[in-house]
């Protein structure tokens, strides 16, 4: 299928209210202003090097969201143009984002990621660590950021029962921060999985393949 019938057929799967993050990384810039043309307007990356380099290539109004592990060195490069950072997983990290953004002026949208997979991950905060920095989030500890929800990745495993059970785990710490301040978004779901994480409370998929085709990372030229 082409990149406009797998859009098509993706967003035909989305119940209203679920926002879409077209993920494009390794994909070049032709491809993203294609799915730009369909009417999308929110693009994930997850390097902050590439993200670099197609951003200033495409549409300003696309809003960019960083959706893979951020070095606290590299927040400078992106901290003029993002839109959200899905991939908070330190306080130090949320300190250099609040940090930069304070000097362009700018509320910086994150989420905070969260480790809910069974297998060794590096990435992603213990749910007692994301409760404790949205605490601190709550007393103001962060002024040039607005935490707008929670990240997570399940598994990789054609166990649906698990997979649901680790979206529930991350709904439920959703719910309970939700009782202290009002959050917006709960990113879950990728290509294979987006309709189980949607089925388990997610309000923001991150879909790449199943939009741009596989990636193929022995080429890329943006
Ligand atoms: C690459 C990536 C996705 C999209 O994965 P697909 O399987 O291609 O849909 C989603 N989330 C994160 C964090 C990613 O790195």
């Amino acid at each position: 299928m082409s990149i406009k019938e797998n859009y098509k057929a993706i967003q035909d799967q989305l119940p209203s209210g679920v926002q879409l993050v077209a993920v494009s990384k390794t994909h070049p810039v032709s491809a993203i202003q294609e799915v730009y043309d369909l009417g999308q307007r929110i693009f994930g990356e997850n390097k902050v090097q590439e993200l670099m380099e197609k951003q200033p290539l495409l549409p300003s109004d696309i809003q960019w969201h960083l959706i893979g592990h951020l070095q606290t060195n590299k927040v400078k490069y992106i901290a003029p143009f993002v839109d959200t950072i899905q991939s908070v997983d330190s306080q130090k990290l949320l300190s250099e984002i609040n940090k930069e953004a304070g000097k362009h002026n700018r509320i910086i949208k994150v989420l905070l990621q969260v480790k809910i997979a069974a297998e060794e991950t590096k990435f992603g905060l213990e749910i007692s660590e994301a409760k404790d920095l949205f605490q601190q989030y709550i007393e103001g500890s962060f002024p040039n950021i607005e935490i707008t929800g929670l990240m997570g990745m399940a598994t990789f495993t054609e166990d649906e029962q698990q997979v649901r059970k680790e979206f529930l785990i991350l709904k439920s710490l959703f719910d309970e921060l939700n009782e202290l301040k009002t959050l917006d978004t709960l990113s879950m779901g990728m290509s294979d999985d987006f309709p189980l994480a949607i089925e388990s409370g997610a309000n923001s998929v991150r879909v790449g393949s199943a939009i741009f085709g596989r990636r193929d990372y022995s080429k890329q030229n943006f």
